[in-house]
């Protein structure tokens, strides 16, 4: 199978081939044409099984229009649960991304670092923001962050932010974001915790299991 099949947009397609993307794995052929039709989808997927990509390329690719060089409303926010995945998923974007028209401004909210400079950049405009959950509730409560209008709500490695008291941070974060909202949720493993969560986010998902 290629990646032909999708019918995607130049830009994306170019970035494919750059970074040598031939074919889609198990889980891009079945999320990559649910998540262009509209719909939720809570997908069990493993690191290494291209989950990534699953939801960056088609969101990209839903996104692509929107993106203009005028100060953008945030659109896309990904939570994971460690600063290594948030930059990882900060740079797909980035790379399937890159010949775009306007490029995406992609903001990693991450702790550990100076939280000074990502208000500056959220401040600035940003389009897409990826996040460990902690410092963006800290954000959040600063009310330095407006999430009123995210078309995307993604979760990544579900299960594994649940070791993290994420259940709690979940209900803020549920409060102050648009309630119009694609929802995409990957996890590993569903435990009746993973489930009830994704029963918070969404309540008409369709499963995808590879
Ligand atoms: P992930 O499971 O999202 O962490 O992806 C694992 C690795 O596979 C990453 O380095 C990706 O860049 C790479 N990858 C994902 N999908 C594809 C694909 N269809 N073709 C080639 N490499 C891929």
């Amino acid at each position: 199978m290629s990646f032909k099949v999708f019918t995607l947009s130049q830009e994306l397609n170019k970035a494919l081939e750059k970074n040598s993307y031939i074919s889609p794995t198990p889980i891009q052929e079945k999320v990559i044409p649910l998540v262009k039709k509209g719909v939720d989808v809570l997908a069990q997927a493993q690191t290494g099984s291209g989950k990534t990509a699953s939801f960056v390329i088609p969101v990209l690719e839903l996104l692509k229009d929107e993106i203009t060089s005028k100060k953008s409303k945030i659109k896309v926010l990904v939570l994971t649960p460690t600063r290594e995945l948030t930059l990882q998923v900060a740079q797909t974007f980035s790379t399937m991304s890159s010949f775009f028209k306007h490029t995406p401004l992609i903001v990693p909210v991450i702790g550990g670092e100076k939280i000074g400079e990502q208000l500056l950049k959220i401040q600035k405009g940003c389009d897409i923001v990826v996040a460990t959950s902690g410092r963006l509730i800290d954000i959040i409560d600063k009310k330095q962050i407006d999430l009123s209008q995210i078309e995307y709500f993604i979760l990544d490695e579900a299960d594994k932010m649940l070791d993290f008291g994420f259940a709690e941070e979940l209900d803020v974060i549920l409060s102050v974001i648009a309630k119009q909202r694609q929802n995409l949720m990957f996890s590993a493993t569903y435990s009746p915790k993973v489930l009830d969560i994704a029963s918070k986010i969404t309540t008409k998902a369709t499963n995808v299991k590879i």
